[in-house]
């Protein structure tokens, strides 16, 4: 590639945010992409036998990049155009792949708003991207994102990438789409907006997908590691342009998704498998009431945030005790302590009834101590 490109626009607003040294480039060209016909498959040096572990050969030979059923299975279940898909690795691929693709290292940012999911800063430091913080303000009721200052901050900071998560994590609630759009209004141009919805399925509401009409430069990460229980098959995608689609799966590594892994996604993808999630999602909805409404009237609770997602945010008079009497009791919960502004405060996910029993039995004992 010419040092001349580098200089070039692209003459596209949004494809303007990518690198100036990736544009044009394709990626590398797996066996896989070629469009050809056979029935001896000898041009990507697999093994002609398959493997004692693997009894109906369905690892032999290399996955499909971006296998069309489940693009298909995906693109339904999100009600959006297959070619606004890039399927990877869990979204923790999507948030790498977007800053690596649009962050030249040493000159742009990427913007997110703390106290929140950390592989935002993992991915900008990863890269060598600058990590420009607007912290969350809180009012009497949550934790919400302040969009003037986000605006301000993103265009005299020039970040590429503005990370918005919604529902947020460990915060807990969704932000009103009314503000991301404010938010990928005024940085049309200048930043890719990207709306991480890990935890969309347990909030009201339809979320950011259908702004994506009017706003090429939005984004929106889902997964199916939360509320479809498949974390260990790192299914993840970004919905986008699809431009910029073309551009990220340029980046992505060759073979992403295993097949046994694309295998379990189609199963739960299928309408039995997604019924019973939609029954979970359901059960968890209620349990998270529940288990607020119980924390709430607890002595030792300071605070309990609503949440449009998995679990609660809670702040305790004594947070060491409250952890330790939780992990007494064998229940493990994500401490948040060394997050900004959470100094008093655990995050836990919403289990089965029983396991929530567990949770507020072992904080009842907690009471008694100190009454
Ligand atoms: C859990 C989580 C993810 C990671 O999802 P994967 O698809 O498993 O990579 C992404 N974003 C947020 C906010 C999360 O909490």
């Amino acid at each position: 590639m010419s040092a001349d490109t580098n200089a070039t626009a692209s003459g596209d607003a949004l494809l303007d945010l990518v690198r100036p040294d990736l544009r044009g480039f394709g990626g590398y060209r797996s066996a896989r992409s070629e469009a050809l016909q056979g029935d001896v498959w000898l041009n990507a040096n697999e093994s002609a036998w398959s493997n004692p572990a693997d009894a109906d050969g369905a690892c032999r030979r290399y996955p499909d990049p971006q296998p069309a059923a489940l693009v298909d299975a995906l693109a339904r279940l999100y009600g959006v155009d297959a070619d606004t898909l890039v399927i990877g690795r869990g979204s923790d691929e999507a948030i790498d792949l977007i800053v690596r693709a649009l962050c030249v290292p040493g000159r742009d940012a990427v913007l997110a708003t703390p106290p929140v999911f950390g592989m935002y800063a993992v991915s900008a430091r990863l890269q060598g991207a600058r990590y420009v913080e607007v912290s969350l303000v809180e009012d009497d009721a949550s934790f919400a994102i302040d969009p003037e200052a986000i605006v301000a901050a993103a265009r005299a900071q020039s970040a590429k990438v503005v990370f918005l998560c919604s529902p947020s994590n460990p915060t807990g609630r969704a932000i009103p789409v009314e503000r991301i759009e404010t938010i990928a209004s005024a940085l049309r141009g200048r930043a890719l907006v990207v709306v991480d919805e890990a935890y969309a399925e347990f909030a009201d509401g339809e979320g950011a997908l259908r702004l994506r009409a009017r706003h090429r430069n939005l984004a929106v990460l889902r997964t199916l590691s939360k509320a479809h229980g498949l974390a260990a098959a790192r299914i993840g995608c970004a919905i986008v342009d699809p431009a910029l689609a073309r551009v990220l799966r340029a980046c992505q590594a060759p073979y992403p998704l295993p097949a046994p892994c694309i295998a379990l996604a189609l199963e739960a993808l299928a309408p039995p498998a997604l019924e019973r999630t939609r029954e979970r999602v359901a059960v968890v909805r209620d349990e998270r009431e529940r288990l607020r409404a119980a924390l709430a009237a607890h002595p030792g609770v300071r605070r309990v945030y609503g949440s449009d997602a998995n679990f609660l945010l809670v702040r305790f008079d004594d947070a060491q005790r409250a952890f330790d009497a939780l992990l007494a009791a064998g229940v493990v919960v994500r401490d948040q302590r060394a997050a900004p502004r959470l100094g008093d405060a655990l995050r836990i996910t919403i289990g089965t009834p029983q396991q929530n029993e567990r949770v507020l039995s072992a904080l009842a004992a907690l009471r008694q101590v100190a009454a």
